[in-house]
């Protein structure tokens, strides 16, 4: 005999399963030890290591969690400090600012706008247009070439 799934039951867990994925923005089961560290436990990468300080190509930096394009090639520039910086964001949306207190400090954090993952801090010794500096650990980072 065939066994008939009851649609409303279907739909049920098909609801269930979708709010899940929904619910978790962050695929966070794909990060290095390093990436987690950065991203969930905002850590800090050991400045000069990251794999993007140096990266002089053109295109999209996103977030290494969630996909979220978070700052563009253009506005990366070299600060010296170590970190891949960057003078402004993609869009309005791409991350999120919050203070943190932490380490007998008081800075800006810079937050994926869409995961929460933590991406670095944000500082006002920028250069024009705005006078920011991002400054981002690698690790919290994809790079998506535009060739
Ligand atoms: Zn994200």
């Amino acid at each position: 005999m065939i066994k008939i799934v009851n649609p409303f039951e279907k739909v049920f867990w098909e609801s269930i399963m979708n709010k899940d994925r929904s619910d978790n923005h962050s695929d966070i089961g794909h990060l290095t030890d390093e990436q987690f560290n950065v991203t969930q436990e905002k850590g800090t990468e050991a400045p000069f290591t990251g794999n993007y300080l140096h990266n002089k190509e053109s295109g999209a930096y996103l977030c290494v969690c969630c996909g979220n394009r978070l700052f563009n090639s253009v506005t990366k520039f070299d600060s010296g400090t170590g970190w891949p910086s960057f003078y402004d964001m993609d869009t309005d949306e791409s991350v999120t600012i919050e203070s943190d207190h932490s380490q007998g400090m008081v800075r800006d954090e810079v937050l994926c706008g869409d995961c929460g993952a933590h991406l670095g801090h944000v500082f006002s010794d920028g250069p024009a247009p705005t006078g920011l500096r991002y400054c981002i650990n690698s690790l919290s980072l994809n790079f998506e070439s535009d060739d």
